[in-house]
């Protein structure tokens, strides 16, 4: 029972070692916790016209309104296919 007991206790550090092995090397998966996102965050704006979001980078405006093509702009939207 005891020799049970040691070989518990062994393969669990083992798993241990490993797990902290695994998250420190470099290139891990693993993010550091309170890391921020490296990518930009762009928001999403709902078109004037047929309501779809889009990223606000590619809306095109008129009049304060905002949409997604120039079909939209022009009051046309575009028919779903
Ligand atoms: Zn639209």
């Amino acid at each position: 029972m005891t020799r049970f007991f040691l070989l518990a206790l062994f393969f669990g550090l083992v798993w241990r070692s490993l797990g902290r092995l695994a998250t420190s090397l470099p290139g891990s998966p693993a993010a550091p916790r309170g890391a921020e996102p490296t990518t930009p965050v762009e928001s999403l704006i709902a078109c004037g016209c047929c309501g779809v979001y889009h990223p606000a980078s590619r809306m095109l405006g008129r009049g304060g309104d905002l949409f997604c093509s120039e079909a939209c702009r022009r009051g046309e939207p575009a028919e779903a296919p």
